[in-house]
């Protein structure tokens, strides 16, 4: 996935062009720049890439989610349905607004599964968080039906899956508002950075003008621009833009090289009996960022993932353990562990955590290995890690 792996001169020369005149803010100074306007250049390529009207560059993926949620108009009170399984960011980024998560079972596409997502509708429910893991998508038909039955937004996370597409959409312009990072382990990157994608005006709109202090960019003299509403920082520098403006040029490249070894692994593990693959929604084409594989039990796959360390299989992972990714490591916000008070309201709302059990989750993250595919393997290097992997496999099977 991360395309720092192939960092080389188009990178260089974009960021050398910010440097040679000097002016690393996304706006004003229009006498000083030379004409280069990095920002704005990487969100026109965005709005190709990503078949949307309008693009709100950010300095990261979680502050997209708090834009994207803010410009929707979702704040204190709201509930948020989110999966259990994705990055803190998802809840972090909700909770910044005074907002509530709403965790909810993912299905064996890896994403919300859409009954539990209506089960866990309520009177307060503003949004529903679909979180493209991993390269792919969650049921998004299904999830699409529930929320217009339901009048709530659909929100789609889709910093994992760059490049993945539903029925011919690039993920992330499916609901009413997309998300993507840009940090330094994302498929293209920035060092840090994120965008909000929408072809809802009013919600673009607001996009710009909260991530830059509520600021309207009417006219060219900032210091005197009006403030309709209020904002906060979330602005991109025109230095990071430059990265991400080579990179975005390259999307096509590495995509096909993903893709390429994503198909030598699967190939390779589609062999065994034993593994089944994540389930890719009808129409859905993945982004091959990681490949995603279940074996039979939790014992069976720990075993594997041991194996593979011993043997120097780097980069594949279980998140039933892990901390970043899975509700069951995440003690920080089940015993609400905050600097600073919490509102009376989230501390309620996120009471439920103390008890609830995920077992739907459990049997599908306790079974499941996920790879990072990297854009710098050789050939020859896919091959030997397939044999690898499949030998592993088969000795750790009962
Ligand atoms: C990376 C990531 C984010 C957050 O992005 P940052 O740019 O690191 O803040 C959010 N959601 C998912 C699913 C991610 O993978």
């Amino acid at each position: 996935m991360p395309g720092f792996e192939l960092f080389g001169e188009a990178e260089r020369k974009e960021v050398n062009d910010v440097l040679d005149n000097g002016v690393l803010m996304r706006y004003g100074f229009d006498g000083m720049r030379n004409g280069h306007w990095k920002a704005k250049e990487l969100e026109s390529e965005l709005q190709i890439t990503f078949q949307s009207k309008h693009v709100q560059l950010v300095s990261s993926g979680t502050a997209a989610v708090s834009v994207a949620l803010a410009s929707a108009g979702v704040g204190a009170g709201d509930e948020v349905i989110m999966p259990t399984f994705t990055f803190v960011a998802s809840f972090e980024a909700i909770m910044m607004l005074g907002a509530i998560p709403v965790l909810v079972d993912i299905d064996d596409t890896l994403g919300l599964d859409p009954i539990a997502v209506k089960d866990a509708i309520t009177s307060k429910t503003k949004a529903v968080m679909v979180v493209q893991m991993c390269g792919s998508m969650a049921n998004m038909d299904g999830l699409q039906t529930i929320c217009n039955a339901h009048n709530v937004l659909l929100i789609e996370d889709a910093c994992q899956a760059i490049g993945g597409t539903y029925k011919g959409k690039p993920l992330g312009s499916i609901g009413d508002l997309g998300c993507f990072s840009f940090d330094f382990v994302k498929t293209i990157t920035c060092g840090e950075g994120g965008a909000v994608i929408t072809n809802n005006k009013k919600y673009y709109i607001n996009a710009d003008h909260y991530s830059d202090h509520g600021h309207d960019h009417i006219g060219n003299d900032r210091g005197a621009e009006a403030h309709p509403f209020l904002g906060y920082n979330f602005r991109i520098s025109e230095l990071h833009s430059a990265v991400g403006l080579a990179q975005v040029k390259r999307l096509p490249e590495f995509l096909e090289i993903q893709k390429k070894n994503f198909n030598i692994l699967k190939d390779a593990l589609s062999e065994i009996p034993e593994v089944t693959f994540r389930c890719v929604p009808d129409g859905g084409v993945e982004s091959c960022a990681f490949l995603n594989f279940f074996l039979t039990d939790l014992d069976t796959t720990r075993k594997v993932i041991q194996g593979f360390k011993e043997e120097g299989v780097d980069a594949c992972w279980n998140y039933f353990d892990n901390s970043w990714h899975y509700i069951r490591k995440w003690d920080h916000l089940k015993n609400q562990n905050s600097l600073y008070p919490i509102s009376k309201e989230v501390k309620e709302g996120l009471k439920y955590l103390q008890t609830k059990t995920f077992k739907q989750s459990d049997h599908y993250i306790g079974r499941n290995i996920s790879c990072l595919i990297k854009l710098s393997w050789t050939e020859i290097e896919v091959k030997e890690r397939a044999n690898k992997m499949v030998k592993i496999i088969k000795s750790k099977i009962k």
